[in-house]
């Protein structure tokens, strides 16, 4: 017998674009995308198989709950202190926009502060406030890197994500062991020499790979 899974009710408030939708519970929308699927969805294995659904892609979107500026205008600083501040390997597990299939690596984020400075655990969790959306790597990189750039102004950002796409690997469309490398340089990491300065940097365990 499945595990019961307390979700009695909605976990977001229904906000539909059709009408005809609204009152249906998202539990039951699911139960019928699995019996489209050519499944019974009354059968054990997925009679609870909506709600497990239902709280598992409320976890992997809860960032559209959260305000990344509200996390980090709690934890900034002032510091006189103006060489690279870098934090790598970060990880990160998203959903791509266009197939809501995982995609996931590692994220790797450098700034030059300008007189003011971020908690470091902090930019974990920008990262995933970002992430546990429906994204594309693309908009992610650039959404990490602006949302610093507007809480402390630093000199530069430099933000770059490595990732494996699931919609990729598990239809087939490219080679398997692929990854996908984005990233976005603001201000002074537009510069050749910083810029390099930051890669080599996040190369340098030599276990940049995911
Ligand atoms: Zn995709």
């Amino acid at each position: 017998m499945a595990q019961p899974i307390a979700v009695t009710k909605p976990i977001r408030q229904a906000a539909s674009i059709d009408e005809s939708l609204a009152e249906i519970p998202t539990q039951d929308m699911y139960r019928e995308i699995i019996s489209r699927l050519g499944e019974d969805p009354h059968r054990d294995g997925l009679e609870a198989t909506p709600a497990r659904v239902e709280k598992s892609m409320a976890f992997l979107t809860k960032g559209y709950l959260e305000d990344p500026t509200k996390i980090l205008l709690g934890a900034m600083f002032d510091v006189d202190y103006d060489e690279m501040v870098i934090v790598k390997d970060i990880e990160m597990f998203s959903l791509c926009e266009h197939h809501m299939l995982p995609f996931f690596g590692k994220v790797h984020v450098a700034y030059i502060p300008k007189g003011k400075v971020i908690g470091l655990s902090k930019i974990p969790r920008l990262v995933e406030v970002f992430a546990r959306r429906l994204q594309v790597q693309e908009r992610l990189t650039r959404q990490i890197a602006d949302a610093i750039q507007e809480a402390i102004a630093p000199q530069g950002v430099g933000v770059v994500i490595e990732a494996r796409h699931l919609c990729m690997m598990m239809r087939g469309i490219e080679k398997q062991n692929s990854s996908t490398v984005t990233s976005a340089m603001v201000g002074c990491f537009r510069q050749k020499e910083t810029r390099m300065e930051f890669l080599s940097l996040v190369r340098q365990t030599g276990s940049v790979g995911v």
